[in-house]
């Protein structure tokens, strides 16, 4: 049986490979959270994977406050250089696959086309600096580990867009949302089983970067938009520019991501957003139903 471990368990991505654990009891699972493996202690890396010999790791433990990022550089490091490379070091010693986890921050989103992985990067921020140099101290560790960069995460749990704005949208008769920001949301529970092919595919399919999102494209006031049609809500929402809602670090305008590597290296069949805004919402029933007005 093989053995599948999983950092940052108590996150967003985490959680959904708990819930994928439970569909999954032909594997052998171990899902920790920061308190039982901090990736920044790497003798406490070298210890688990030692001891637990896993066949595959999945990183999804990562500093993620994008602003706060900003003005605390060495505790984004600390995790997402630092501690990425030290568990990739872990792998590379236990003979263990990795799947670590980047974002589409590290592109500077001046691009109007689908960004391939073999596009220029040039983070606009502390947080995709840190984990542009992940994904190459984790490279440089182990030159066979996946990394998957993906986009606009969300999920049933934890701090995302969907759920924040189930939450404004009870509070608030009218919200202001940005529209020159535009991107492919990604829920993390089809990422996570999307991982599991990947991890689990022929080891000829090669490390390397891959990216991934769900189908389709939208700005974040688009996704707003579609989270209170198919919950029910009826507060108003008004477009703003990026410029109208300043914040400590910069995003990328434009990260749609080219996924034809991920699809045809691993046959992945990828759901739309909208898909996938529906499942969750669907997942958070008692909540969204009760934002509804109808
Ligand atoms: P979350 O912030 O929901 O989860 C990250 C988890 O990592 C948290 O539970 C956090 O714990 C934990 N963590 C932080 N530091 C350490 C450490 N030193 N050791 C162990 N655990 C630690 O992130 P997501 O699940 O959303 O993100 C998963 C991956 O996807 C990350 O690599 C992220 O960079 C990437 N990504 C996310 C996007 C998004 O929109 N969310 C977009 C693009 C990429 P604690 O809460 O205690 O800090």
């Amino acid at each position: 049986m093989k053995r599948i471990l999983v950092t940052g368990g108590d996150g967003q991505l985490g959680q959904c490979f708990r819930q994928l654990a439970l569909a999954r009891p032909d594997l052998r699972w171990k899902i920790v959270g920061r308190t039982e493996l901090d990736i920044a202690r790497p003798e406490a890396c070298r210890a688990l994977l030692a001891d637990w010999q896993p066949d595959v790791c999945f990183n999804a433990a990562a500093y993620t406050a994008v602003d706060k990022a900003e003005s605390d550089e060495a505790g984004a490091w600390q995790v997402n250089v630092d501690g990425a490379a030290q568990l990739a070091a872990a792998c590379a010693a236990t003979g263990c696959r990795l799947l670590h986890y980047s974002t589409d921050y590290v592109y500077a989103g001046h691009y109007n086309r689908p960004l391939r992985e073999t596009d220029e990067t040039d983070p606009q921020g502390v947080y995709g600096a840190t984990k542009l140099a992940g994904e190459q101290a984790v490279l440089q560790q182990l030159p066979s580990a996946l990394i998957v960069r993906t986009s606009w995460v969300y999920s049933a749990y934890g701090h995302n867009f969907l759920r924040s704005m189930l939450r404004l949208g009870r509070e608030r008769a009218q919200l202001r949302v940005v529209f020159d920001q535009v991107g492919s949301p990604t829920a993390a529970d089809d990422l996570a089983v999307a991982s599991l092919q990947m991890a689990l595919a022929p080891v000829a399919a090669g490390g390397g970067i891959y990216n991934y999102s769900h189908e389709g494209v939208c700005s974040w006031y688009d996704f707003a938009a579609a989270i209170f049609e198919m919950a029910g809500i009826r507060t108003e929402l008004l477009p703003i520019e990026s410029a109208d809602f300043p914040t400590p670090a910069r995003r990328p305008n434009f990260s749609v991501l080219n996924k034809t590597k991920i699809k045809e290296t691993f046959g992945l069949q990828i759901p739309h957003w909208r898909t996938g805004v529906r499942r969750v919402l669907n997942q958070l029933e008692p909540v969204s139903s009760n934002n509804s007005q109808t």
